[in-house]
C-alpha cells in the first residue's frame, strides 16, 4: 500500500468507527446535505441540529423551499446569521425547480451556478451527496491539512493552494464524500484547534508537524479585534401592540425586523439615544423613557449591548408596509436579528406568554428559555 493510500484508508477507517451520528449523515439526498452544509458554515455541529431538522420539517423537498415565502425562510434561518445564505438557498431552489425540474445536478460545473454555491458549498454537495472526487477545504479541513504538512503562518485562504494540492493527490477516486467528511471531522474531534489529540490520531504516521512536535503552533494564532457597540433600542407599545419596522434589503441583517432605535454616539447617553433616534426614524417626540433592561449580542468582530427602553409619545408613528404594529404573540412570526428576538422572549415572558417550542432567536427549546435570557439579557427589574 504507498503512502496515499495508507493515509487515506486509515482516516476512513477511523471515521467509519468514530463518526457522530449526525441527521444529515443518515441520508444521500442532496437537499438535505445541502442544506446541513450551508447551516455548518455558520455556527456549530450541536446549534445547527435543531434548525436543521426544522427546516427540514418545515420545507422537506427543495420545491417546498422554491414555494415558501421569503419571510417565513428568514424566520426558520434566524440566530444563524448570514442572511444572505438563507435568502441563496432560497433563490437556487427557483433555479433547480425552473431549470432541472426539481432534480439536483450532479456536474459540479452547474452546482457552481447557483446563487451561494462557492467552491465548499459544490465540493461537498458533490463528493457526500453524488461520490465525486471534489476536494472541500473548511476551517477543521485547513488547520489538519497545515498540520499534516507543518505550513506556518495564519490558517487562511493563503494557504488553500498548498492543501489544495496535497488533497488532489490523497482524495480517494471512489469514497470520497466518506474521506472529506473523514478529515473535517477529524479536525472537530481530534486535531482540535487547542490541544490537539495527537497519541489517538488515526494519520498521526503522516504528519510532519507532530513528528517535529510543532501541532500546537501551527496554525498561528490570529488576534481578533472585537469592536464594542452600544444601541439604544425604543419599545413603542399602543394597546397591545408593539412597534416593529423592516430593516433595508441590501446591507447588514437586510430584510430582518427590529424594534426601532440606533447606535449611541459620542458624548450621548442611551436615553438621550433613543429620543434621537427615534424623533429621527419616526419623527415622534417621545415624552417619557423607562429604563427595561439591556441585552448583550455578540457578531463576529462586534459586541453589541442593545440599551432597551420603553418609551411614551403622545403621537402615533405613520405606518406602511415597512412599519407596523404587531401583536406580541405575532411577533415571533417575524424573522429578526437575534438582539431583537431576545427582547421578544423577554416580553413574552414578562406577559407570561406561553414560549414557543423553539425559541425563535436561538433555537433552543422552550424549557430552556429562562436560562437563555438571563445570560442575554441584563435585567433591571426582575
Ligand atoms: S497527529 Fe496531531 S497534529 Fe497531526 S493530524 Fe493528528 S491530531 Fe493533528
Amino acid at each position: 500500500m504507498n503512502k496515499r493510500t495508507s493515509f487515506s484508508r486509515g482516516l476512513t477507517d477511523w471515521y467509519k468507527k468514530n463518526a457522530r451520528r449526525l441527521p444529515w449523515r443518515e441520508t444521500r439526498d442532496p437537499y438535505k446535505i445541502w442544506i446541513s452544509e450551508v447551516m455548518l458554515q455558520q455556527t456549530t455541529v450541536n446549534a445547527v441540529i435543531p434548525y436543521y431538522e426544522k427546516w427540514i420539517k418545515t420545507f422537506p423537498t427543495v420545491e417546498a423551499l422554491k414555494n415558501a415565502p421569503l419571510q417565513e425562510i428568514l424566520k426558520a434561518w434566524q440566530g444563524l446569521g448570514y442572511y444572505q445564505r438563507a435568502k441563496n438557498l432560497h433563490k437556487a431552489a427557483q433555479i433547480i425547480c425552473a431549470q432541472y425540474n426539481g432534480a439536483f445536478p450532479q456536474a459540479p460545473e452547474k452546482l457552481r451556478k447557483l446563487p451561494g454555491f462557492g467552491p465548499y458549498t459544490t465540493g461537498a454537495v458533490a463528493s457526500i451527496a453524488f461520490n465525486l472526487p471534489r476536494t472541500i477545504i473548511d476551517a477543521n479541513v485547513r488547520r489538519v491539512v497545515m498540520r499534516l504538512l507543518a505550513l506556518n503562518g495564519y490558517a487562511d485562504t493563503s494557504q488553500d493552494q498548498r492543501i489544495e494540492e496535497f488533497l488532489q493527490k490523497a482524495i480517494p477516486r471512489k469514497n470520497a464524500g466518506t474521506f472529506n467528511q473523514a478529515l473535517m471531522e477529524l479536525g472537530a474531534l481530534i486535531c482540535r484547534s487547542r490541544e490537539p489529540l495527537c497519541r489517538v490520531c488515526p494519520v498521526k504516521t503522516h504528519c510532519a508537524a507532530y513528528e517535529k512536535g510543532i501541532q500546537e503552533i501551527i496554525p498561528k494564532p490570529k488576534k481578533r479585534i472585537i469592536q464594542d457597540l452600544d444601541v439604544a433600542i425604543g419599545i413603542l407599545q399602543r394597546g397591545n401592540k408593539y412597534l416593529v419596522q423592516k430593516r433595508p434589503s441590501k446591507g447588514l441583517l437586510a430584510d430582518l425586523w427590529e424594534f426601532p432605535g440606533g447606535k449611541v454616539k459620542n458624548r450621548e447617553s442611551p436615553q438621550e439615544a433613543v429620543q434621537r433616534e427615534l424623533k429621527e426614524e419616526l419623527g415622534v417626540s417621545i415624552d417619557s423613557t423607562e429604563h427595561l433592561m439591556n441585552v448583550q449580542h455578540f457578531y463576529t468582530r462586534f459586541r453589541v449591548k442593545l440599551h432597551v427602553f420603553r418609551c411614551t409619545s403622545k403621537d402615533y408613528p405613520k405606518t406602511n408596509a415597512l412599519r407596523k404594529w404587531v401583536l406580541l404573540k405575532k411577533l415571533n412570526e417575524y424573522p429578526m436579528p437575534s438582539g431583537s428576538a431576545k427582547i421578544v422572549d423577554w416580553l413574552m415572558i414578562k406577559n407570561n406568554r406561553v414560549m414557543p417550542l423553539m425559541n425563535s432567536a436561538t433555537g433552543f427549546r422552550a424549557h430552556r428559555m429562562l436560562e437563555v435570557v438571563v445570560k442575554g439579557i441584563t435585567l433591571k427589574n426582575n
